[in-house]
């Protein structure tokens, strides 16, 4: 900066504008790294990147920038508009109190929220053991052998259940899942929905009934049940297994703190959700559901699972197991299209359980459930009839169609909400946040709301446990040092810090994901997510009292409607992998609408990412595949071809834009209209409306519907692998097929079921997304778009010398991301991507996207976060590697044993009394004065991959494996 003489600026600057907060670089740098493109200005360079056919030419309609006070406090506004009630509705939600420890040091962490996916094992140890952590909790507490890291809520980890029970049926013929009526209404009416996609054939009834034929492959229970019923299973889960059938049971792992496990009295898989593990209710999300099975099923279990293997040294190392089920391989025959999942909830939970521990675990337990017994005991007093005689924290009550009405208005008056389970029965859920007040005011207001002459006190003197000794949980749980080392704060603390320090995230530099968009997540934007207006709403609690959530909602779908150019938005989808599956049902009831019901033909471009696919055939399509042209783009001649050849079947054409190579297509209108010529839908995978914000409309392009990852573009966390959010916009055609949910009407005329087990998905993160766009406003949003677009293509330019970049748009331009091709240095210096990748995390960086879409290659995405100062050390980063490259291709350094193969080094390797590497350990630990100024350490070596996958390990290994270590 030249410094002048001026003592006051000659115009008014508005000094708490935002936008240069969330936007890198700074208008002189943004100056100079056009400069070094070879454009003047910003708009020129856009105009010369984005083709002119698929340009945007207006400005948003989401208002003008705003700062961040003035946002906050009409939010702040908006949220009491939301009254928080005491909530006894239950149904899978319930209070929790989350240990301030974590609340702070984890979920209000940037340290932990803003990590990515753990796919970079060496720089992810911390949260990859607060995930084994998780899985262990599951596994011990619901009695089976293997679990993941966590789905997306209790409806689809229940659809999932079913998936992988229809998986692995003895027989074609079999096509029936049975579920109990006493599951929760929303997780039926997700599995139904889910089903009825694949051809499987539902059917609802209490479970005394169920007749296990030959046509049954599956049954699905829950435990306690929706009423709070606890019923013994055992002869159920024999019949089912005689007769070749599964069983999966939705619980709730406080019960199964007391109760038997489902595992240890048949079930094949344990489904639930771990929301009141310390996660607060958050209108509807997000919360870590659970899926537990036996081992044999390993290979079909959805989600991630963490397993133990060990580095070079062999020193024990976590990574993600068995990733080639994954849909990033798998694709069309995946067994789940989950990918974001809901990682920084399920640390939370885990380390509820290592706080608590098993003994503070049973001690709540037995607190809600001495509450819930009292209760009961009072209720009866009052002379009405509990109609459950084994119950875990939910009391049905038979009220009687008059009395219901008194007592609902009395609870409302009361600030309280209760569920009524059909006419005259109420039901109770209490939980860990029940105090003994709250159960003398539910007296009162089942008492005409008068107070009742008897105190809990008296009452709770006299009451005995309500299950018997059938239901008694005798075997122990998180029996390992983990779980019992960390119950003193300080202790738990330390604990949450150690594992946070061998995390890379965005507090350590930038995270170049390809594809992944991993910007600024401001504090300005997280603050509102923990506000308890936002909070602590059940997601089923009266809309009346949740206003404040509907105007949010409103706007943000109005804001999100005119980013994409669509007609109407569902925010129920809680992933981009939900939005695709969301959408793609919308299309086909479209289809079935118009007597179109054979439309079921997906094109699908070769570079597409896993989960597309993968949600085409969730959604009941079957996949053709489309060539892609050796300039990255898809293969128009062939797409015509296809389509023509499926023409009377094609329901819908599946394309990322700009595509997944990094590139404006510009002949994606013509690749629409084609599809649309041919009877088809298009859907457009809006992963990289990073590129496109404010510049191109999806729905402008020819797109019939295309979702938003919200966790990428629109600033929510990636947690480390979830929460996100993937709703989804549409043409004016489809608006009426948008879904709806059982139990709080949402979506269009005709709505297709429900896609998640909550209304509005992950509700309490939409905030995030809200703040960021009234921040920046309509024209801030553009600017973001631009800059991010300008910063890959500076990054491309300084390092294409260096490394071809792989596949360029019109005037040799990119889009928001560029593709490194590595694959020349494999041959001459047996140099791969993934060495550099390691050799990344040396220089103090996380590796970009490896290996998709093009294998053997590297994917930078900078975004517009990034100031020109971080992009230039990651470029000096990757041209210190060519240059180490460049010694092994010279021969100077040795093929395997050099400072890339043996990447990255640890402070234990650098730091040995043995150094036989024929380089110095300054060049191995800090190759760059920066790493000398801010080094970050991996915690461990190389992690191999084929040792873990083979020596599967996804519990808390016993404490004798760390003994020999
Ligand atoms: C991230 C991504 C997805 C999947 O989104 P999730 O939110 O992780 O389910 C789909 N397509 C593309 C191109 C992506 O980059």
């Amino acid at each position: 900066m030249v410094m002048g003489t001026r003592t006051i600026s000659p115009a008014p600057v508005a000094v708490d504008s935002f936008i240069p907060r969330h936007i890198g670089p700074s208008a002189a740098e943004q100056q100079a790294m056009l400069a070094a493109l070879g454009y003047d200005s910003l708009e020129a360079f856009i105009d010369a990147v984005v083709p002119e056919s698929i340009r945007f030419r207006g400005t948003l309609n989401t208002g003008p920038e705003r700062s961040e006070a003035e946002v906050l406090g009409s939010l702040k506004e908006m949220a009491s508009r939301n009254a928080v009630y005491r909530s006894f509705i239950g149904m899978g939600y319930y209070g929790t109190h989350t240990p301030n420890v974590i609340l702070r040091n984890v979920m209000e962490n940037p340290a932990w929220y803003t990590a990515y996916t753990p796919y970079q094992a060496e720089i992810a140890q911390g949260r990859l053991e607060a995930l084994l952590n998780y899985q262990t909790m599951v596994i011990d507490l619901t009695g089976l052998e293997i679990a993941n890291a966590s789905l997306l809520d209790e409806g689809t980890a229940a659809a999932e259940a079913m998936a992988l029970c229809f998986g692995s049926r003895g027989s074609a013929t079999r096509n029936v899942f049975l579920i109990g009526s006493d599951c929760h209404p929303q997780t039926i009416a997700v599995v139904e929905a889910r089903a009825s996609a694949r051809g499987i054939v539902v059917q609802v009834g209490d479970p005394r009934t169920f007749a296990f034929d030959d046509t049954v492959f599956g049954a699905l229970l829950q435990y306690p049940g929706t009423d709070g019923a606890v019923v013994d299973y055992r002869g159920l889960c024999e019949t089912a297994h005689t007769a070749g059938a599964l069983v999966t049971v939705a619980s709730d792992l406080l019960a199964l703190c007391l109760l038997a496990p489902p595992g240890e009295w048949g079930a094949d898989i344990v489904v639930g959700n771990t929301q009141r593990f310390g996660v607060p209710m958050g209108y509807g999300g997000p919360h870590a559901a659970f899926f537990a099975t036996r081992d044999e099923f390993k290979r079909l279990l959805p989600g991630r699972i963490i397993g133990l293997s060990r580095d070079t040294e062999g020193k024990p190392a976590l990574r993600m197991a068995l990733q080639t089920r994954e849909q990033h391989i798998r694709r069309e025959k995946a067994t789940s299209n989950v990918c974001t999942a809901q990682v920084l909830l399920s640390v939370m939970a885990g380390m509820y359980a290592v706080y608590h521990g098993p003994a503070g675990l049973v001690q709540i337990a037995e607190r809600v459930h001495r509450n819930a017994v009292t209760l009961a005991a009072g209720f009866e007093r009052l002379g009405f009839a509990i109609t459950h005689e084994h119950f875990f924290d939910t009391v049905r009550v038979e009220v009687g169609a008059h009395g219901q009405e008194d007592i609902l208005a009395a609870a409302t008056a009361h600030r309280m909400n209760l569920r009524v389970l059909e006419p005259g029965t109420i039901t109770v859920a209490l939980d860990e946040t029940t105090t003994q007040q709250d159960i003398a005011d539910l007296w009162t207001v089942f008492n005409n709301n008068a107070t009742v002459d008897f105190s809990y006190a008296e009452v709770a003197a006299g009451v005995d446990a309500r299950y018997d000794e059938r239901f008694r949980r005798v075997s122990p749980f998180l029996t390992h040092p983990t779980f019992h080392r960390y119950h003193s704060e300080t202790e738990m603390l330390r604990y949450m810090y150690a594992l946070q320090a061998r995390d890379f995230s965005l507090v350590h530099g930038m995270i170049p994901l390809g594809s992944c968009t991993m910007k600024l997540n401001a504090t300005a934007e997280m603050i509102p997510v923990t506000w308890p207006e936002f909070g602590q709403l059940h997601p089923f609690a009266p809309t009346e009292q949740a206003q404040g959530y509907a105007q949010m909602f409103d706007e943000l779908e109005r804001d999100l409607a005119d980013v994409t150019g669509f007609a109407g938005v569902s925010l129920q989808p809680n992933a981009g992998s939900q939005g695709e599956y969301a959408g793609l049902l919308v299309i086909r009831a479209y289809h079935q609408s118009r007597s179109d019901a054979h439309r079921t033909v997906c094109l699908i471009p070769q570079s597409a990412h896993g989960t597309n696919p993968a949600s085409a055939v969730m959604a009941g399509f079957s996949v053709v595949v489309v060539k892609t042209d050796t300039d990255g783009n898809i293969d128009v001649d062939d797409l015509r071809e296809k389509a023509e050849q499926h023409a009377a079947n094609l329901g819908a054409l599946m394309v990322t834009y700009p595509s997944t190579h990094g590139v404006f297509e510009a002949r994606i209108k013509e690749i629409t209209a084609i599809i649309h010529e041919h009877g088809g839908q298009v859907y457009m995978d809006g992963a990289n409306m990073n590129a496109m914000v404010g510049v191109s409309r999806p729905g402008d392009l020819g797109a019939d519907v295309c979702h938003l990852n919200l966790h990428k573009t629109f600033c929510i966390p990636h947690g480390g692998g979830g929460p996100g959010m993937g709703p989804i916009g549409v043409a004016s055609q489809l608006v009426p097929f948008l879904p709806t949910h059982p139990v709080i009407s949402t979506g269009g005329t005709h709505a297709i079921g429900p896609i998640s087990a909550a209304p509005w998905g992950s509700a309490s993160i939409l905030p995030i997304s809200y703040v960021y766009i009234k921040l920046m406003g309509g024209e801030g949003l553009a600017t973001a778009t631009k800059v991010a677009i300008l910063n890959a293509n500076y990054v491309a330019k300084q390092l294409e010398a260096h490394y071809p970049v792989l596949y360029r748009g019109q005037n040799g331009l990119v889009a928001h991301e560029c593709i490194l091709d590595t694959r020349g240095v494999k041959s001459a210096s047996g140099v791969e991507a993934e060495d550099i990748a390691k050799r990344l995390m040396d220089y103090g960086f996380h590796a970009p996207t490896l290996s998709f879409p093009v294998a053997g290659t590297l994917m930078v995405e900078p975004t517009e976060s990034e100031s020109k100062a971080e992009l230039d050390r990651f470029i000096e980063a990757m041209i210190g590697i060519r240059e180490e490259i460049a010694a092994v291709e010279r021969g100077e350094s040795d093929r395997e044993n050099n400072v890339l193969k043996r990447a990255p080094h640890t402070a234990a390797h650098v730091t040995s009394d043995e150094w036989d590497r024929p380089y110095t350990r300054q060049q191995a630990a800090y190759p760059t004065q920066f790493t000398r100024e801010r080094k970050f350490w991996p915690y461990v070596g190389r992690v191999e991959s084929a040792f873990g996958d083979r020596n599967l390990v996804c519990a808390c290994p016993p404490i004798e494996s760390y003994a020999t270590s």
